[in-house]
C-alpha cells in the first residue's frame, strides 16, 4: 500500500514537474518570438522615423543662414557697394558651401522711370549696376550690368520677381499699422527652386513714401537706394548628418522624382522631400536587410537576456518552492513513522502485562515458579516501557536545554568494562571488546555518557548479521581531547544516507530496524554530544562496517 501511494505520488509530481517544464519552455520561447518580432517592427519603426533627426541636423547650416545671415543684408540699408556686398557674399560663399553663387543688385527706387526695372505709377524700382560673386565666377565677369553701359544684359525673372511682389505689397500695405517683422521678410524675399532672392527692408517712411509714388500723388523726385540679393543654392553640396549610422547604411539627395523600379526586397527605404528652395530634392535612405538585420538583433540581445533572466529568476524560485513542498512531505512522513513505531514500541509491552495480568487473575492459583515467571515478565515489560518514557523525556529536556550538565569524575576502564558486561548480559552473542590509551579517567557527565555507549552499542548490535555481532571500542587521549572510536563489523550505511542518519526520526529501510526502531538513537546521541561541546562523526562501508567517533573534552 505504502509502496504504491509512493509510486502515485511520485508520478503526480514527476507529472507536474513535465507539464511546468513544458510550459515554461513554451512560454519563453513564445516571449523570445515576441521580442524578436517587437524588436523588429521596432527597428522597422525607428528607421522610417529617425529620418526627421537627420534632416533636422542636415539643413541646420540652412536653417542658421536663412534665419541669421539673410537678414543681415537689411543692416545696411541699402547703401551696400559692391566691395562691401563682396566681401559679404565672401563670408557666405565660405561659410555655407551649399551657396553656389550669390548675384547682387544695387538698387534704387525712385518717381522718374527707369529703362531697366519696374515702373508702376510713379514708382520705378531699377538696378543702377548688378554683380556675381561665386568660386566659378572669372574675374573680368563680377560686373554683369551698369546702367551706364547696359552690355544687352536682361535682368531677368529673379529681379523682377521680387519687385512685382514688393509692389503688390505696398498696394496692399495698411499704412496705420505697423507690419510685423515675419509679414515683412515673408514679403522682401522669394523662395524658388534653388534659389533665395533678398531685398533689405525699408523703413516704415520709406514704405508710406513708395505707397504715394505708386498713386502718382509725390511731387518731389527723392531717390532711395535698395539692395536685393539673389542666392544660388547648390543642394548637392548639402552635408548629409547621419546621426544614426547603424540604423541608415546610407543616405543621399536625390531629385525627388526619383524612384528606382528595380529596388529588390533586400533593402529597406525611406525618403523625406527638404524644405524651401530644396523642395525638388529628398534626402533618400537606403539600407540593406543583413544591415538592419544586425542593428535588430543589437537590440534584441539586451531584450532576451532580460527575459531570459527573468525566466532563470522564475525557475529557481518554482524549484526552491518544490524542494521545499518536498522536505515537508519526508519530515512529514518521518512524524508519521514516528508516531506509528512510537505507539508499536508501548504497546508490546502493554499488551504482555495485560496478557500476564489477565492469566494472573483467571488462574485459580499459582505455583512459585509461575509466580516468579509473571513477575519477572511485568518487571522487564515495565523497564521498557520506563526507558522508552526516559529517552523520549531526555530529549525533550535536552532539545529544550532544561537539564543540567553533571561533572564526575569517570574512571574509564571501570564505566567501559561496566558497559560491556551489562551488554553481553543482555546479548550472550554480542562481541564486545574495548581498549583504553593515554588517560585513566576524565570530568564528564556519567549518565549522558552512558546513554551515548547504550545507543551506539544497541545500533552495533542491531544492524550487524547474526555472526558478525561485534564491536570494539577504542578510548584514547589525543591531543588534549578524549577519542572514542566505535568499530563494528555491520551492515554499513549507504554513503547517500550518511549526511541524514543524524537527523531526527530516520531511518535507513533495511530489515533490522522493522520493528522497534524510531530513527531517535543517533539524533539522540548527537543532540548530547553537542550539549556535552562535543563533536560524533561517522564513517560507513555497505557490507564491510561502520564507524563512529566521538570527540569529547578532557577535563582532569
Ligand atoms: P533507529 O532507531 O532506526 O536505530 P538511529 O537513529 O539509531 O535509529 O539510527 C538511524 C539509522 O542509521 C538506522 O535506521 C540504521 O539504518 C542506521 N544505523 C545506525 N547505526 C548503524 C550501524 N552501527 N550500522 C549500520 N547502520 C546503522
Amino acid at each position: 500500500m505504502a509502496a504504491k501511494d509512493l509510486k502515485t505520488g511520485y508520478r503526480k509530481n514527476f507529472s507536474l514537474i513535465i507539464t511546468f517544464i513544458i510550459l515554461m519552455s513554451v512560454l519563453f520561447l513564445l516571449s523570445l518570438a515576441l521580442a524578436y518580432r517587437f524588436s523588429t517592427k521596432f527597428i522597422e519603426n525607428e528607421f522610417v522615423s529617425e529620418k526627421v533627426n537627420v534632416l533636422e541636423q542636415s539643413i541646420r547650416p540652412y536653417n542658421d543662414f536663412f534665419q541669421k545671415k539673410l537678414p543681415e543684408v537689411s543692416y545696411y540699408n541699402g547703401y551696400l557697394d559692391s566691395a562691401t556686398a563682396g566681401s559679404f557674399a565672401d563670408t557666405l560663399l565660405m561659410q555655407y558651401p551649399f551657396v553656389s553663387k550669390v548675384i547682387f543688385y544695387d538698387s534704387e527706387v525712385r518717381n522718374t522711370p527707369v529703362a531697366d526695372g519696374l515702373n508702376t505709377g510713379r514708382f520705378s524700382f531699377g538696378p543702377k549696376s548688378i554683380y556675381q560673386f561665386g568660386p566659378l565666377v572669372p574675374l573680368d565677369s563680377v560686373k554683369l550690368f551698369s546702367r551706364e553701359r547696359p552690355r544687352n544684359f536682361v535682368i531677368g525673372d529673379d529681379f523682377n520677381a521680387l519687385a512685382i511682389k514688393l509692389v503688390s505689397y505696398i498696394e496692399t500695405l495698411d499704412t496705420s499699422k505697423t507690419p510685423s517683422q515675419e509679414e515683412l521678410f515673408s514679403n522682401f524675399s522669394n523662395i524658388r527652386s534653388n534659389k533665395i532672392t533678398y531685398l533689405n527692408i525699408p523703413r516704415i517712411e520709406d514704405l508710406k513714401t513708395y505707397k504715394t509714388m505708386i498713386r502718382r500723388e509725390l511731387k518731389s523726385m527723392p531717390v532711395y537706394q535698395q539692395d536685393m540679393m539673389t542666392f544660388q543654392l547648390d543642394p548637392g553640396k548639402i552635408r548629409i548628418i547621419n546621426s544614426r549610422p547603424l540604423l541608415y547604411q546610407n543616405i543621399r539627395i536625390e531629385p525627388v522624382t526619383y524612384d528606382p523600379l528595380t529596388l529588390s526586397e533586400a533593402y529597406l527605404t525611406t525618403e523625406i522631400t527638404l524644405p524651401g528652395p530644396f523642395s525638388d530634392y529628398k534626402l533618400y535612405f537606403v539600407s540593406s536587410r543583413s544591415f538592419i538585420d544586425r542593428e535588430i538583433l543589437s537590440y534584441f540581445l539586451p531584450v532576451a537576456t532580460g527575459i531570459l533572466v527573468f525566466y532563470g529568476i522564475v525557475v529557481l524560485v518554482a524549484f526552491l518552492i518544490y524542494r521545499n513542498l518536498n522536505i515537508n512531505q519526508k519530515m512529514f512522513k518521518l512524524q508519521y513513522d514516528f508516531m506509528n513505531n512510537l505507539t508499536h514500541e508501548f504497546k508490546t509491552p502493554v499488551s504482555v502485562i495485560k496478557i500476564a495480568g489477565n492469566n494472573i487473575r483467571s488462574a485459580g492459583s499459582l505455583s512459585q515458579k509461575e509466580l516468579s515467571t509473571y513477575g519477572k515478565i511485568l518487571d522487564e515489560e515495565a523497564d521498557k516501557l520506563n526507558g522508552l518514557m526516559n529517552k523520549l523525556l531526555a530529549f525533550t529536556q535536552i532539545e529544550n536545554k532544561s537539564i543540567e550538565l553533571n561533572r564526575d569524575r569517570v574512571d574509564i576502564d571501570e564505566f567501559l568494562s561496566g558497559t560491556v558486561d551489562t551488554h553481553r548480559l543482555k546479548h550472550p552473542d554480542f562481541d564486545f571488546t574495548y581498549e583504553v590509551q593515554g588517560f585513566s579517567s576524565f570530568v564528564t557527565d556519567p549518565v549522558l555518557l552512558g546513554s551515548l555507549f547504550d545507543n551506539l552499542a544497541e545500533n552495533a548490535y542491531k544492524y550487524s548479521p547474526a555472526h558478525r555481532k561485534k564491536l570494539h571500542v577504542a578510548a584514547k587521549l589525543i591531543k588534549g581531547k578524549v577519542v572514542f572510536h566505535f568499530t563494528d563489523q555491520g551492515i554499513g550505511i549507504p554513503a547517500s544516507e550518511l549526511g541524514n542518519i543524524f537527523k531526527k526520526f530516520f531511518r535507513v529501510q533495511n530489515q533490522y530496524n522493522q520493528n522497534g526502531s524510531v530513527g531517535l538513537g543517533l539524533a539522540f546521541c548527537k543532540e548530547v554530544v553537542n550539549f556535552m561541546e562535543g563533536e560524533i562523526t561517522v564513517r560507513s562501508k555497505v557490507d564491510k562496517g561502520t564507524e563512529f567517533k566521538i570527540v569529547l573534552p578532557f577535563n582532569d
